[in-house]
């Protein structure tokens, strides 16, 4: 994980993406930022975090445990990218020497320096930095100056009175702090699809609340395992969450007397519905789903408009778009496709059927409804609803 051999920073210099801050409200996304931050390192050690001009730094006290900081760093939305830096005040005479004393140079190694001023006050430039560092390096190990092909590079940053020196930047997961775009309830499945859906919009800024229906009578901490392991990794994202699990057996005593071909569709829109609800009860202004275009012959744009008409809300479906491929690389690398590929009962066989509609005809759909108690079955499956906090 940690390439470099010295152990002991003083501190991470965070950067976050200046183009995400276009149109957004700056100092609002930078004290959420740092909210979050702190919420992520809730149980790892550090000694202070502060803001200062276009970046965060956090001091780290000589307990900090750099793995631990970097895997937690690597789960807040709005870090573009950070290093653990050594500071020094801002002379080139301490640049130098810091430099040397920290980073041992092996002779012959191509370096480059790459310096950035936000000081404008200095009385020296990043390209004096560059220059005069590097002759001092090329003197004092031996090494090569090499601009288009480094194998060594040192950044030095000088910003707030301060010179940060650092030789490795860990990419961040980029997006929004999540928390300034409001609450999103999120139809959560036991499959691979819906997980990631969940993450990309809390990448966008969204706080979650998961819903679930699940197959049984009562929610069941083994039966439903699987869900909360799933809400578990999300949260670790997004700081907080909540959990409805609300069984679908009122619905599914309903469905009966519809043809096969429909069921799964009047299923989705009793989803919404009850969703709606939910959102309504808890000040919730948009509803999440993982649909995705085509990708399966319920998923067409025909059903999704008639799903979304279920419902005054809108429905955000991040991946629409998205190859299956690139979701199950996504589900790697946010730590939910080992659990979403292990069995659970999440539908009944009463909804499936090899041939469901592909376009679900909205006057029929609402024919069938008509002859269904769908007042009663929202009404019950609202009363059996149950509610997890997940930390
Ligand atoms: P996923 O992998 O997310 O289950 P999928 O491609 O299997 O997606 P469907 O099973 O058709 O698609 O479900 C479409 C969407 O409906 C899901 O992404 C999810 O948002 C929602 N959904 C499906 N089943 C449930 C469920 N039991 N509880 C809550 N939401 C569900
Ligand atoms: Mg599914």
């Amino acid at each position: 994980m940690l390439k470099t051999s010295i152990t002991v920073f003083d501190c991470i210099l965070i950067h976050y993406g200046e183009l995400a801050l276009k149109g957004l409200n700056r100092p609002t996304f930078e004290k959420k930022l740092v909210e979050n931050i702190r919420k992520a390192l809730e149980e790892v050690e550090f000694k202070k975090i502060r803001k200062i001009h276009g970046r965060i730094i956090l001091e780290l006290s000589e307990k900090a445990d750099l793995t631990k900081l970097e895997h937690s760093l690597m789960k807040v939305f709005g870090i573009a990218w950070f290093a653990f830096c050594f500071t020094t005040d801002p002379t080139l005479e301490n640049i130098k020497k810091l430099t040397a004393e920290k980073f041992k140079l092996k002779a012959g190694v191509k370096v480059k320096v790459s310096a950035k001023r936000a000081d404008k006050t200095l009385p020296f430039t990043s390209m004096d930095v560059n220059r005069q560092l590097g002759a001092y390096l090329v003197e004092k190990f031996n090494v090569h100056v090499s601009l288009k092909n480094p194998e060594k590079e040192i950044f030095v940053e000088l910003a707030d009175g301060k010179a940060y020196i650092f030789d490795r930047k860990i990419k961040g997961l980029y997006g929004l702090p999540v928390g300034i775009s409001g609450k999103v309830l999120h139809l959560l499945s036991g499959g691979i699809d819906s997980p990631v859906a969940a993450w990309l919009l809390m990448k966008r800024g969204c706080e979650i609340d998961f819903l679930h229906f699940h197959a049984f009578q009562k929610f069941n901490k083994e039966k439903n395992a699987k869900i909360l392991k799933l809400a578990k990794v999300l949260t670790q994202y997004c700081f907080k969450s909540r959990i409805f699990f609300v069984p679908f057996y009122p619905f599914e005593a309903e469905a009966v007397e519809a043809p096969p071909k429909y069921r799964l569709i009047l299923f989705r829109r009793f989803m919404v519905r009850v969703a709606e609800e939910i959102a309504n009860q808890h000040g919730i202004k948009a509803l999440g789903s993982g649909e995705n275009l085509a990708q399966v012959s319920s998923q067409t744009l025909e059903n999704m408009a008639v799903i979304s008409n279920a419902t005054s809300l809108p429905i955000f479906r991040p991946l629409l778009t998205y190859e299956k491929n690139e979701i199950v690389e996504l589900a790697k690398k946010i730590g939910t496709f080992e659990i979403s590929i292990t069995p659970y009962k999440d539908c009944c066989s009463l909804f499936l059927t090899k041939h469901p509609t592909t376009k679900a005809i909205p006057e029929k759909v609402e024919a069938f409804e008509k002859r269904m108690n769908l007042k009663e079955a929202i009404k019950e499956s609202l009363e059996k609803t149950e509610i997890i906090n997940i930390e």
